[in-house]
């Protein structure tokens, strides 16, 4: 998923500044009621980015059973600071 994380990574929003990055599908991004579908595994203190993705990602992911080639091109997952995941949460659950 793009450039190496640590657990300090932060990235540059042009509307919120400096934040924390969290991933979710392009989908979200400029989605509406989508649905919102969020990684659900214990946090890894290494790793403490957000993942979110859609309803018909979320499907993809059932039917695929893990994130392979098939659900990840699907999903096409992208960085975004988690001021504005939480807008598209707001907006897609
Ligand atoms: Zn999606
Ligand atoms: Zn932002």
């Amino acid at each position: 998923m793009g450039s190496p994380l640590n657990k300090d990574s932060k990235m540059e929003c042009a509307r919120h500044g400096l934040q924390k990055p969290s991933f979710i599908c392009k989908h979200l991004q400029y989605g509406e009621g989508l649905g919102f579908y969020e990684a659900t595994d214990d946090p890894d203190p290494e790793y403490p980015f957000r993942e979110a993705w859609c309803g018909d990602c979320d499907k993809v992911l059932l039917e695929q059973a893990e994130w392979n080639d098939i659900s990840e091109g699907n999903a096409q997952i992208m960085p975004i600071c988690e001021g504005c995941l939480t807008e598209i949460q707001a907006r897609n659950e």
